[in-house]
């Protein structure tokens, strides 16, 4: 008998996944690649989660599927590719259809720059030929206004294609909303729960972000409303987790990654930046102090098996270059700004290689100016 698509399809309705009452294909889990050559059969199953415990016994259930119902002597064993896709968070077409790519900037405590490289990581993307936009989060403490030198910005509303959007500042060739802009610095502290989770909706979903290959969100330290808040509402490409290497901050770091593996959150982890992980002096460029210890976070991205992205040495400069709002990432040349153009790089291709692992249907294109 023949063996064609359409008879792994039938075959495939009789597998249910575990605990849910539908079969594979009304799930949509089987890949639209079902490749049949002789008697040998091949396609892929697509899973939300790469550790799905289910796997195992789903890919055996096809393979039984296929035997009992389309040919006993189908070649099936071993020729069920398994995929994992991001299924169960929004479409990433949405609500932000312009925007290619959401990475969330987070750190599990304060004070460890995570600020300071959001803004740096923004610069250096756009340094690198692609656009960006940048939306603070940090309700606790919104510094990108002042970071991007645009403080005294108020941003207006502007009429496109019918409705009326907020139109974000913009300098060094990113676009930036904070909610510093539209409260009082020591109001910004009462912005909690609720009113300011929809106080960051609307400056995702009303503001005129236009095409983005590119788009942070610079969240606030540790685990909070706010970002169960931004995974309900974006679909959030990955996060990077800002960590100095000191061993406090280390703790806080690991308990950030695995809320953003964990069920609730749900989000790939992009890797680690180790951020003042030591000391030069201007004069002595050789000398490294480790002022927190050495490499802590390069070992703990080892050891959660997640990429290390960046380290960032403790310099004056990148400290000035956020008070004066001149990120030090605008000079590539310096040590300081070049450390944060490999960052941006590596944050790139850590983002080219998801969207290839990804289903077809969910893989994304970024085009250079
Ligand atoms: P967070 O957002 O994690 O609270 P910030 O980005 O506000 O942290 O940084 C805290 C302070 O440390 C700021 O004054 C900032 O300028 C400074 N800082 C951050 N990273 C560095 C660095 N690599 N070298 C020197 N100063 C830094």
């Amino acid at each position: 008998m023949a063996i064609y698509p359409k008879l792994i399809m039938d075959a495939l309705t009789n597998v249910r996944y575990p605990g849910t009452g539908k079969n594979l294909v009304e799930m949509g889990m089987v890949e639209d690649n079902i490749r049949i050559e002789g008697n040998k059969v091949s396609f892929s199953l697509l899973f939300e989660k790469p550790n799905d415990p289910f796997i195992k016994s789903v890919v055996k259930a096809a393979e039984t599927a296929i035997l009992t119902y389309v040919d006993k002597d189908a070649d099936i064993k071993g020729n069920i590719s398994v995929v994992a896709r991001q299924a169960a968070r929004p479409e990433p077409d949405k609500l932000l259809p312009q925007v290619k790519n959401i990475i969330a900037v987070s750190s599990g405590k304060g004070g460890v720059g995570k600020s300071t490289v959001a803004a740096n990581l923004a610069v250096a993307l756009a340094g690198l030929g692609y656009k960006v936009g940048l939306l603070d989060a940090d309700i606790f403490g919104p510094s990108q206004p002042k970071m991007f030198h645009v403080e005294d910005a108020r941003p207006y509303m502007e009429e496109v294609d019918g409705r009326e959007l907020i139109q974000p500042a913009e300098n060094y060739g990113v676009k930036l909303l904070s909610i510093g802009f539209f409260v009082n610095k020591d109001d910004a502290i009462l912005w909690r729960g609720a009113m300011a989770s929809n106080a960051l909706k609307q400056l995702i979903a009303d503001a005129n972000w236009g095409e983005l290959d590119y788009f942070l969100i610079d969240l606030p330290p540790g685990t909070s409303d706010i970002h169960l808040t931004m995974v309900q509402t974006l679909a959030i490409t990955g996060a990077v987790v800002v960590t100095t290497p000191q061993e406090v901050a280390l703790a806080d770091a690991r308990k950030g990654i695995s809320m953003f593996l964990g069920d609730k959150i749900n989000v790939p982890v992009l890797g680690l930046i180790e951020n003042m992980s030591w000391f030069t002096p201007a004069e002595l460029p050789e000398n490294k102090y480790y002022l927190f210890g050495k490499e802590g976070g390069k070992r703990l991205a080892e050891q959660l098996n997640v990429p290390l992205l960046g380290q960032i040495p403790i310099v004056q400069s990148i400290c000035e270059g956020g008070d004066n709002g001149e990120p030090v990432a605008l000079n590539p040349d310096t040590i300081t700004g070049n450390a944060f153009r490999a960052l941006a790089e590596n944050v790139v291709e850590q983002i080219d290689l998801r969207n290839e692992n990804l289903a077809p249907t969910q893989r994304v294109q970024v085009t250079k100016k």
